[in-house]
């Protein structure tokens, strides 16, 4: 398929994704972006949860998303965490409220009607497809590819069945190698 095909596929339904949220989130009163934070911040890990890689992970300006994460907090749907070790570092997670405005709102009701329409072998081509097309753009741009813990590099799992970290030397949870990293290192 030609590279422009793929591209007007991806920016239709961008555009159709785009305009499903705004619907879906207008009656709580938020902008897309601030969904957008607020999902990144429900699938991120404790290294990833901060103000610096949320802005590098949504690719917007540090001012913009700072505004976004005070409308956020001042909602009620995250809250401020000073890390225990380290004063300077803030961790934003993700309240029982803005739980619930994600469980309403990602997937789209729209979003999942389309899926199924798709068996299951079709599902897991897109998401494979999807995902070396991401990964090849964010390669060949310099960017953190915020990938799913269990594939990085850097995840050791031992013998027990536990996992450790070997960047930062810490142990891991089953649940939290099922998030997003911003220091997630590619399998080479
Ligand atoms: S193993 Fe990789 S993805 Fe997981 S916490 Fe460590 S650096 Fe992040």
């Amino acid at each position: 398929m030609h590279p422009h095909k793929i591209y007007d596929y991806i920016e239709r339904l961008s555009n159709l994704l785009r305009n499903d949220s705004r619907r879906g989130i207008a009656e709580f009163g938020l902008q897309p972006i601030q969904l957008e934070a607020l999902h990144y911040l429900s699938i991120c890990n404790r290294y990833s949860d901060t103000p610096m890689a949320a802005t590098e992970y949504l690719g917007q300006t540090k001012g913009t998303v700072s505004q976004t994460l005070k409308v956020l907090e001042k909602k009620g749907l995250l809250s401020k965490h000073v890390d225990s070790h380290d004063k300077r570092v803030t961790h934003l997670k993700v309240t029982a409220a803005g739980q619930s405005v994600l469980q309403a709102s990602i997937p789209s009701p729209l979003f999942v009607q389309g899926c199924t329409g798709l068996n299951a072998v079709a599902q897991r081509e897109i998401e494979d497809a999807l995902e070396k097309l991401l990964s090849t753009l964010q390669h060949s741009n310099n960017m953190k590819t915020f990938g799913v813990c269990s594939s990085c590099g850097y995840n050791q799992q031992n013998q027990d069945g536990s996992y450790l970290c070997q960047l930062t030397q810490e142990p891991l949870t089953s649940v939290e190698v099922q998030l997003i990293c911003r220091e997630h290192l590619a399998a080479a």
